[in-house]
């Protein structure tokens, strides 16, 4: 490891990677090996978590694709030095900030969106000019191996180095090592905690996409078949196991139970009322996760759904409510398709429950009031969100994505990726034909004139 990370030092000292047509040609190797291999792509999903290929292809596929394409158009102006003003006290004299790679980027990846999740930060590390080296999940196999077979064909190991194994192993040595200028991290709360600290110890700056548990909202005025089919899809792609699916809803009573009549006829027109047919729904990761997720379903009444299969690693899409507040399906993230319900009639109401377990990743409002809207804003931190809809926010490379307090460090996507690999690198340049001598010593007598010329 230790002599790769070396090789890695001394092709990014070579200043290749910096250049802007060579990232433009390695963002376009990265979209042809997407077209070339996408069958096989799709197939490693589909064996790691059930995905189908219109899933896949829209959650997966197309998402770095869109990324690429943004980094070609825009890749010349983010890189080009930008002139800002310069103030009274450096004047006569021009500012410019000159934008830098950081060196070399660790990207650790989560098994959920696999490919994804890898390969978006991948793009924006490439595009800010870096050296990567990235470390998929060990338990999407399929997709980490086909990920490792386009990252061996198209680049030099010397350039992006993807590391197979055991992250609880593997990081250490990496972070430890020292040479990394980046780590940039999506997982749990709980893996986030210790790369922050290994990362602290060498001073290392680091992104840290977390996870979370993430409120769903619905107000007695919306439109509440339009709340279902986004609900629904928001909560059970990829098997609940999205790390800003709406974790829970908080339904106002007025509304409750059509709302409630509306979801369950909605979950069976996606899914049919026997999901474990249904070829548009996918599978729990492993025993392990599934493991989990049945013990949730002891921990309250289950009023849609509820049945599972430990062999095909299926759990039905489940609704479930009047959970006890200290159950633990009340603090963990579910990350299944497992829905607990809860209602409110007051904001306050809903907030406190909120409260209970703060800064969630995503926050999702259903309404029709713009008053609600902002209320609902205003009152909840968290890291990003819809209104009237649920997930797709990360779906826009315009919109910075990132978590808050335990949801997460830093953020990505579109010119915010490029920032976040990129160092902002500030230099003045001060002329030689002007040099007041009231800027040096000695100083008796030039303090007022120092006031006026600063306007203080
Ligand atoms: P995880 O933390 O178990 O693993 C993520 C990565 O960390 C893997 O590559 C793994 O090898 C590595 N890792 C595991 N243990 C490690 C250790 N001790 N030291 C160093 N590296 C280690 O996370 P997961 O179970 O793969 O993913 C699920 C979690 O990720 C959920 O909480 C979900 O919300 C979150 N998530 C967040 C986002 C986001 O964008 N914010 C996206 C997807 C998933």
């Amino acid at each position: 490891m230790k002599e790769q990370l070396q090789n890695l030092r001394n092709y990014f000292n070579t200043g290749a990677t910096k250049k802007y047509l060579f990232r433009i040609e390695q963002l376009k190797k990265i979209s042809f090996a997407l077209k070339k291999y996408e069958k096989e792509i799709l197939i490693a999903l589909h064996t790691d978590l059930g995905k189908c290929e219109a899933e896949a292809y829209a959650s997966e596929i197309a998402i770095v694709q869109n990324e690429i394409k943004f980094f070609i158009k825009q890749l010349k102006r983010l890189m080009q030095p930008k002139e800002v003003s310069t103030n009274l006290m450096n004047l006569p004299g021009k500012s410019k900030i000159y934008y830098e790679p950081l060196g070399i980027v660790l990207i650790i990846a989560p098994w959920n969106y696999p490919f994804q999740l890898a390969f978006n930060p991948l793009v924006g590390a490439i595009a800010a000019g870096n050296c990567v080296v990235v470390k998929p999940s060990e338990f999407a196999n399929a997709t980490s191996l086909i990920m490792e077979k386009i990252v061996k064909e198209i680049f030099s190991e010397d350039y992006i180095y993807l590391v197979q194994g055991d992250g609880a192993q593997i990081v250490p040595t990496i972070i430890e090592e020292g040479s990394i200028n980046h780590v940039f991290y999506t997982g749990s709360t709980s893996v986030g905690k210790l790369i922050y600290e290994m990362a602290a110890k060498k001073l290392i700056p680091v992104t840290l996409e977390l996870g979370g548990k993430s409120p769903c909202v619905i107000e007695d005025d919306a439109n509440l078949k339009i709340a279902a089919k986004r609900v629904v899809i928001g909560k059970f792609i990829n098997a609940g196991q999205t790390c800003i699916a709406p974790d829970y809803l908080l339904i106002h009573k007025k509304i409750k139970a059509k709302f409630l009549e509306i979801l369950i006829s909605t979950i069976q027109s996606f899914y049919t009322n026997n999901a474990a047919l249904s070829k548009d729904y996918g599978k729990i990761i492993n025993e392990k996760r599934f493991n989990t997720l049945i013990s949730f379903l002891q921990q309250g009444k289950i009023i849609y759904g509820g049945k599972y299969d430990k062999e095909s690693l299926y759990i039905e899409p489940t609704i479930m409510q009047e959970i006890p507040t200290n159950a633990p399906i009340n603090h963990e993230e579910i990350f299944g398709p497992i829905l607990p319900i809860f209602d409110f009639e007051t904001q306050s109401e809903a907030v406190e429950i909120i409260k209970q377990n703060a800064t969630p990743l995503a926050f999702y409002i259903f309404t029709s009031s713009t008053t609600k809207e902002e209320n609902w804003i205003n009152a909840i931190p968290f890291g990003g969100g819809c209104i009237n809809n649920t997930a797709y926010h990360f779906t826009n490379h315009h919109l910075p994505f990132g978590g808050i307090g335990l949801s997460g460090i830093g953020s990505y996507h579109g010119k915010k990726s490029f920032y976040t690999f990129t160092h902002a690198k500030p230099v003045l340049k001060s002329a030689t034909w002007f040099d007041p001598n009231i800027k040096y010593p000695p100083f008796k007598g030039k303090l007022r004139w120092l006031k006026m010329i600063l306007k203080l």
